[in-house]
Order: C-alpha cells, then sequence, then structure tokens
C-alpha cells in the first residue's frame, strides 16, 4: 500500500472531481498549501448536458474534460485517480483503490465533494434494464440502447414483426433530467430519424414519461410544471403522473396508480431519472462523528459546512443535509468555493466566514430545441427566451474555452439542422457495465496482480527468434523481387 508522504506545507486533499470539488480546488490556486484532488474519474463531468451525450448531440469529451487538464496550471494541485473507500478521520488520512492498488494520503484539511448516485428505491436490480443518468458509461449505454432499439426495429419491421415495444420508450422521473431526455428522445424519432430508416415509421416511436408525483417539474413550482406537461404532449411525449414504477423487466415495466390500478408497458428501452442517494462515505463520516444521516443518504453538517466535531472536515454538494438545500450544480459549486475560502483563511490566521449562505441563482430546464422554462427568483419564463437562457448559462458553465466552441458547433447541427453527430454506439458500451457486474472483482478482475509470474524465458527465446527468422524472410522477399511473383 503506498503512502503518501507530507511536504511540509498544509495539505488540503479533495475528494471528487465534479462541481464541489473543481470549484473548490480551483478557489485554493493562491492558498499555502498542497492539494491533493483524488476522484474515481479522471474526468470532470458536467452532469446537467449528459442527455445530449446519449441521445447524440454532445461526444462524451465535451461535457467532460480531463481534470489533469483542467488543473494543469494550477502548481501546487495534483490529481490521483482513485475511488476512496475509507476515510479515517482521527489518523486524518483518505484510503483511495484503483485496479487492486491502494493509496493512503494523510491531509490537514479535507474537502468531501463525492456527489451523489442514481437511487432505485430500494430495487437495484431495476438498474439492468433501466440504466441510470450519472455517468459517462450511463450517457453511452443509453445512446447504444436508444439508437440500437430503432435498429432491431427495423430489423423486425421488415420481416413483419410486430415492433412496438422496440418503438417505446420510457423515461422514469419527471425532473429537469426526464423532462430533457424524454423531450429528446421524442425529437430523435420526429425529426432526427424521420428519413433514417426504410422499414419503420420513427414518427410511430411512444415516448413515456412516468413518475409517482402529481406533476412534472416539481422544483419549478405548479405553473411551469403544468406549461412543461403541456409543451412535452405537443411533442409528443405521454406524460403518465402518479404512475409509481413497481416492476421493470427486460421487456417493459409495470406501473401502479394512486388508485391501485395497475398498467404493464411494453418497452424495451427504459431510462432511470429518479430519485439520487448521496455517496456512502456520508456513512462512514457518519460512523465517526456521529453526525446523522436522511433518507437521502445526506449527512447533517455545521453552517459552515464542517462535519459535527472535526472543523477540519469540510462536506458540501449532493453529500450535505442543511437547510434543506436542492442537490443542484450552485449549490456544490458555492460549498467548494467557501470551503476553499475558509481554509485559506484559517491558514492566513483571518478570522472565519459567516455560516454558509447558499444564493439561488435559480432553475433552468430544456424541454426541446428552442423550448425551456426557467425560474428566476419571482421570475418564471418559458419558450424561446427562456431556451437563450438556458445556451447562455451552459456556455458560461461548460469547462475549457475549446468545449464550448465545439459543443456551440454541435448544438448548431442539431437545433438548426437535423443532425445528431454522435451517433456512435459500440457493443461494448452497451454491455460492457452489465459484463462488468458480473464479474467477480469488477474491472480489478481483469487486471493481472504483481504476483503473477512474468513470461517464461525459454518460451521468450523462442518467440524472439520466430520474430527474427519472421522479420528476415520478409527483407528477403522485398529484396528479391518475389514478392507479387507466381510461385508455381
Ligand atoms: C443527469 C443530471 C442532470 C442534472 N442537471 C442539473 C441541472 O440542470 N442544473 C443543476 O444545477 N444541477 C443539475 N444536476 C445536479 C448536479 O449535477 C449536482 O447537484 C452536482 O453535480 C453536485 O455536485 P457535487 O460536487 O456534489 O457532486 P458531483 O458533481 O456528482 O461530483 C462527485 C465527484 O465525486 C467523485 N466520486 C464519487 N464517489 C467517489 C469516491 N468514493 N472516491 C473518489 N471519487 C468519488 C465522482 O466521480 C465525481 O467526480 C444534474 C444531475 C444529473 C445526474
Amino acid at each position: 500500500m503506498a503512502q503518501l508522504g507530507k511536504s511540509g506545507r498544509h495539505q488540503v486533499v479533495v475528494i471528487g472531481s465534479g462541481f464541489g470539488a473543481l470549484f473548490g480546488t480551483k478557489a485554493l490556486r493562491r492558498a499555502d498549501a498542497d492539494v491533493t484532488v483524488i476522484a474515481r474519474t479522471g474526468h470532470h463531468l458536467f452532469q446537467p448536458l449528459l442527455y445530449q451525450v446519449a441521445t447524440g448531440i454532445l461526444s462524451e469529451g465535451e461535457i467532460a474534460p480531463s481534470t489533469r487538464e483542467v488543473l494543469a496550471h494550477q502548481d501546487n494541485a495534483r490529481v490521483l485517480l482513485g475511488e476512496v473507500t475509507e476515510i479515517d478521520l482521527a489518523a486524518r488520512t483518505v484510503t483511495s483503490h484503483v485496479l487492486g492498488r491502494a493509496t493512503v494520503t494523510p491531509y490537514d484539511s479535507l474537502l468531501v465533494a463525492a456527489g451523489s448516485g442514481q437511487s432505485y428505491f430500494g430495487h437495484d436490480e431495476f438498474a439492468e434494464f433501466a440504466p441510470g443518468m450519472k455517468s459517462i458509461d450511463d450517457a453511452l449505454e443509453l445512446r447504444g440502447r436508444i439508437f440500437g432499439a430503432f435498429e432491431l426495429a427495423e430489423l423486425g419491421a421488415a420481416e413483419g414483426e410486430d415492433v412496438a415495444d422496440l418503438l417505446t420508450f420510457v423515461v422514469v422521473g419527471a425532473g429537469p433530467t426526464g423532462v430533457e431526455m424524454a423531450g429528446q428522445i421524442a425529437e430523435l424519432a420526429r425529426r432526427t430519424l424521420r428519413r433514417d430508416f426504410r422499414a419503420i415509421n420513427t414518427l410511430q416511436a411512444r415516448v413515456v414519461l412516468v413518475d409517482a408525483a402529481g406533476q412534472v417539474l416539481p422544483p419549478f413550482g405548479e405553473t411551469l410544471g403544468a406549461k412543461t406537461r403541456v409543451q412535452l404532449e405537443k411533442l409528443g411525449v405521454e406524460v403518465l403522473l402518479g404512475a409509481m414504477v413497481t416492476d421493470v423487466t427486460g421487456r417493459g415495466l409495470v406501473v401502479q396508480y394512486k388508485d391501485g390500478r395497475t398498467e404493464w408497458i411494453a418497452a424495451a428501452t427504459k431510462v432511470w431519472a429518479a430519485g439520487v442517494q448521496a455517496s456512502s462515505l456520508t456513512r462512514t463520516l457518519s460512523q465517526q462523528s456521529g453526525a446523522p444521516v436522511d433518507r437521502s443518504g445526506r449527512i447533517r453538517v455545521n453552517p459552515d459546512l464542517t462535519l459535527p466535531g472535526y472543523p477540519e472536515v469540510f462536506v458540501v454538494g449532493d453529500m450535505i443535509d442543511l437547510d434543506h438545500l436542492p442537490g443542484v450544480a450552485q449549490v456544490a459549486i458555492q460549498g467548494g468555493k467557501y470551503a476553499a475560502a475558509e481554509i485559506e483563511r484559517r491558514l492566513s490566521g483571518r478570522p472565519p466566514q459567516k455560516p454558509f449562505h447558499y444564493f439561488d441563482k435559480g432553475d433552468l430546464a430544456t424541454i426541446s430545441r428552442f423550448r425551456a422554462v426557467a425560474r428566476i427568483g419571482k421570475l418564471r419564463l418559458t419558450g424561446f427566451v427562456a431556451w437563450l437562457l438556458w445556451l447562455g448559462v451552459h456556455l458560461v458553465y461548460l469547462t475549457g474555452f475549446k468545449n464550448r466552441f465545439t459543443a456551440l458547433g454541435h448544438w448548431a447541427v442539431s437545433f438548426i439542422g437535423r443532425g445528431r453527430s454522435e451517433r456512435t454506439a459500440t457493443e461494448q458500451q452497451i454491455f460492457g457495465r452489465l459484463a462488468l457486474t458480473r464479474l467477480e472483482g469488477g474491472a480489478a478482475g481483469l487486471v493481472s496482480g504483481n504476483d503473477v509470474p512474468g513470461p517464461d524465458p525459454e518460451v521468450a527465446a523462442r518467440r524472439r527468434q520466430e520474430l527474427e527468422e519472421q522479420a528476415l524472410a520478409e527483407i528477403r522477399l522485398t529484396d528479391s523481387g518475389e514478392r507479387g511473383q507466381p510461385t508455381r
């Protein structure tokens, strides 16, 4: 197990490379401290645009730039790949793993920004048939499943089969992600793919948005929720509210209405955009500090975002239970910056800041091209104006000039034109996740351990001799002009 030593300077460890972690790390650029970012992926993911990767508008690189590249010019920051499995609050160490290699990193200050994962409300088995929307892997798998369903429908229809289930797409969860996903699949079927197939009519694709709640987009309030529903229905999306998903299989799902009625929806493609569960790191923090964890796994923190009893540990973003703060990017960004400012103040002997105060900049969600809804303070916007606002905000917050530039190009292709530049999907993307979950030890199970003996020296010598003979034969054939000549 590698133990990373201390340089004598104040050591800040940041867990995660999402919004809270990245903005916190950047805010520490002038601090008299070494900052170590430990994250399980090598990229910073802009989750709000995952649905555009899943529906072929953007490439994964555009929404997930390399964290190492983003921080390349920040001299006091370094990046380590690894899944944090343990935080020892007494010893002040963080243990991370990657492919069986363990690393222990000591800290003086800790910023935990590990975010949240998908929650299937106790039915994790649904994940096999209804992937969530939390990672690049999820988005690419969904892209493969969505475009693949149209391909399979084309094959079936050519043989005269009923392909209604292949052309039915169900999105579970009518929050911003579900609305955006349903709107984009509808647009894909009605606009982008219209002329691409011969045996199927993509206009007949059925897109269903299901939610147990009584309205779409609850955080946007009743008026915008109702307007969004009308817009979705105009696009051809069927909106089923008060409908709880009680079972999911490869062929479809069962929804149960409030009156007890159940309905089977035959659908090959299901997308799970309902429910989040905070990173399981909150449990280890809770066990050691006694801070309570709520039903969504979020941990109660002090008003200054520190862990009760551990002023050197800050927790930010989706992981925290404080003042009913929502699980949105701005809470994480502002929390990360606040924690960084507090660390810097302590280092320079300045008094602490006032308690963390979240500045609510509002909410935005797109419904389709040129249509969005926005809630900014008391202002409610819909349609094209809201969409322009959406465009501006996303351009500002996408990380990296290069990504903004290429994303703008891809948006022009999809929104002004009919195309989707990123329709590529591979078999590995569609089935890789499932294959890994069935493999003992996951990806680590595929990697040879250090104790595996090297190649047998005798076998290696024989192989070398064969390769040399092969090369000599190649040279002779070329030099003698025998290549291409009849051999008999
Ligand atoms: C599909 C989707 C759409 C969204 N749309 C919007 C939107 O339109 N507007 C909005 O404001 N918010 C939106 N959100 C919510 C927003 O993305 C989150 O609130 C925000 O990302 C939270 O930031 P965070 O720093 O807490 O966590 P994240 O940004 O999720 O970052 C967590 C980081 O921790 C890493 N990590 C996790 N566990 C470990 C571990 N054990 N070890 C090491 N690293 C770990 C992850 O790899 C990641 O880098 C959306 C979320 C999703 C999933």
